[in-house]
């Protein structure tokens, strides 16, 4: 059996909670208890569980996107902790060695990261998918993920956008053209 890994995508305040800098809003909150399930499961069975969190410099100019969205998880704010109860998950599992925080600029969590030598290193071929947006940074990763050749498992009831059509569209590209199972 092929090695696998979670990748729990931004899943902070800022993108999820009412008063975020850039949420999703309800969808999101909707897939609360159905994100937490899958975390705790990986988390629980000793798997790899990266959660891949953007990070953003206040005014940065030189960001690309500075002129496409509002400021949004910036180092240090509330904004950029995770949403509701995976904040404690995370922090209750933050010391097992299968637990790992990654800081991440871009949509893509393999860029500028070294998501790829991590995964690599511990032979896992297999990457599940969860968090927001779905047709932002979790379809950017999916995308990297396979034209790395990792093996694409998206959890279709732990994913979400502010944009429903966006995300219709993204769950169909996962299975289409990245021959992700969706589940
Ligand atoms: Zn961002």
């Amino acid at each position: 059996m092929s090695k696998k890994a979670l990748i729990n995508i931004d899943y902070t305040n800022d993108f999820v909670s009412d008063k975020g800098a850039l949420t999703c809003g309800i969808p999101a909150q909707q897939m609360e208890e159905n994100i937490l399930a899958v975390t705790k499961q990986f988390i629980d069975d000793g798997d790899y569980v990266v959660f891949a969190v953007d990070i953003h410099q206040k005014d940065d100019p030189y960001h690309p996107e500075a002129n496409l969205f509002p400021a949004h998880n910036l180092s240090g704010s509330n904004g950029r902790n995770l949403y509701g109860e995976m904040n404690r998950v995370y922090e209750d599992n933050s010391f097992l060695q299968n637990v790992y925080w990654m800081d991440k600029t871009r949509y893509s969590a393999f860029a500028g990261t070294d998501l790829e030598l991590k995964l690599r290193e511990r032979g896992i071929s297999e990457l599940h998918l969860v968090g927001v947006c779905t047709d932002i940074c979790v379809l950017h990763t999916a995308v990297d993920a396979y034209n790395k050749g990792f093996k694409i498992v998206i959890h279709k009831d732990a994913v979400a956008s502010f944009n429903q059509i966006g995300h219709e569209w993204a769950l169909g590209h996962f299975k289409a053209c990245l021959a992700a199972n969706v589940i």
